[in-house]
């Protein structure tokens, strides 16, 4: 689909994967003006090909597009324009129990121009391609490095936004924490480095004496979809869930005093990545929950994969059938 100014977005088409011709001088490859989304088609086993809450990742879409100058979407539209593409490719979805069909949207400015301003032509592309099993061999806790060094995000910055600056800051972090042989890192607020913000691509929650608690969305963290889900699934179980600012110094004291149960992490790649090793550098290592999955991680994985795949009775309206 193109944006053109005055015509506003028009010409939504399914063409062949290839490559996009664009002008050495595109406004997205040397200012950033880029957002994007990720999300998943799945098959059920009967066969019906369903998304997971997609209204909210054009919802989300549009956010960033505010914030990086690029026009509105209508989300409803967006929604039924990728239901019509599964329609026409639903051979795309794999049928099988565990590889869904991963969907990247995203939307460039165009414009041939190296002054910094905001453009006024974009292309709205989605990329489709099939996805395996994040934890082929079941749940797997992973390690997280808690970065000190670098920042991502402040507030009034685009960290609440999926737009690809976001992740080129975080490219050093991820590859020094990897050298470690980390999984992802833990970032911490860019002003007074003490409150946790989010891990790598993740949301953060722990379970702290009972009460979970996840980094409250001031501004500089991205509003996961999957967080959001989890938050509404814990409430309907009658967990006590706290949105509110948290430091690495209060963490480290609940694990001290024996009270920091579980941690686990949400996004839509992994869904629930349950974090049993946190190395807050020459401060402190802590193994959670015995470096194993902690029952709430395993329940959320459980509830909401069931959810998303259609093996259970989607309470919520979340999943949405878009043909057999
Ligand atoms: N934070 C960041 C920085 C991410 O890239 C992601 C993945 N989209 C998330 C959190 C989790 O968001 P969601 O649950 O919508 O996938």
């Amino acid at each position: 689909m193109d944006y053109d100014e005055g015509q506003g977005w028009h010409d939504a088409r399914i063409v062949p994967y290839g490559p996009l011709a664009l002008d050495p001088a595109a406004m997205c490859l040397h200012y950033g003006q880029e957002v994007f989304e990720g999300m998943k088609a799945y098959r059920a086993e009967d066969g019906r090909i369903l998304l997971f809450r997609p209204e909210q990742n054009f919802a989300r879409l549009n956010l960033s597009n505010d914030r990086l100058c690029i026009p509105p979407v209508d989300e409803d539209k967006m929604v039924e324009y990728l239901k019509e593409f599964l329609r026409v490719e639903k051979d795309w979805v794999p049928h099988s129990k565990d590889t869904s069909l991963y969907l990247r949207p995203f939307i460039i400015a165009i414009d041939p121009h190296l002054g910094v301003h905001s453009g006024k032509h974009y292309y709205f592309i989605v990329i489709a391609s099939p996805v395996g099993a994040y934890y082929p061999e079941g749940l797997n806790p992973v390690s997280i490095y808690v970065e000190t060094k670098y920042v991502r995000s402040v507030r009034g910055g685009t960290g609440f936004t999926k737009t690809a600056g976001n992740y080129s800051a975080s490219l050093k972090a991820q590859s020094e924490a990897e050298e470690k042989h980390y999984t992802q890192v833990l970032w911490l607020d860019g002003v007074e480095r003490r409150y946790i913000e989010e891990v790598g691509t993740m949301n953060v929650f722990f379970k702290i004496d009972g009460e979970i608690i996840t980094p409250s969305l001031d501004g500089s963290i991205l509003g996961g979809i999957t967080r959001k889900s989890a938050i509404e699934l814990m409430h309907s179980w009658g967990l006590k869930v706290t949105e509110r600012r948290i430091s690495i110094d209060e963490l480290a004291e609940a694990y001290d005093a024996g009270k920091l149960e579980e941690a686990f992490g949400t996004g839509t790649a992994a869904v629930i990545s349950p974090i049993g090793f946190l190395d807050w550098g020459d401060t402190k290592k802590m193994e959670i929950g015995g470096g194993k999955i902690g029952p709430v991680s395993q329940r959320l994985y459980d509830e909401l994969t069931a959810i998303q795949w259609g093996r259970t009775k989607d309470p919520f309206g979340w999943s949405v059938e878009v043909c057999k």
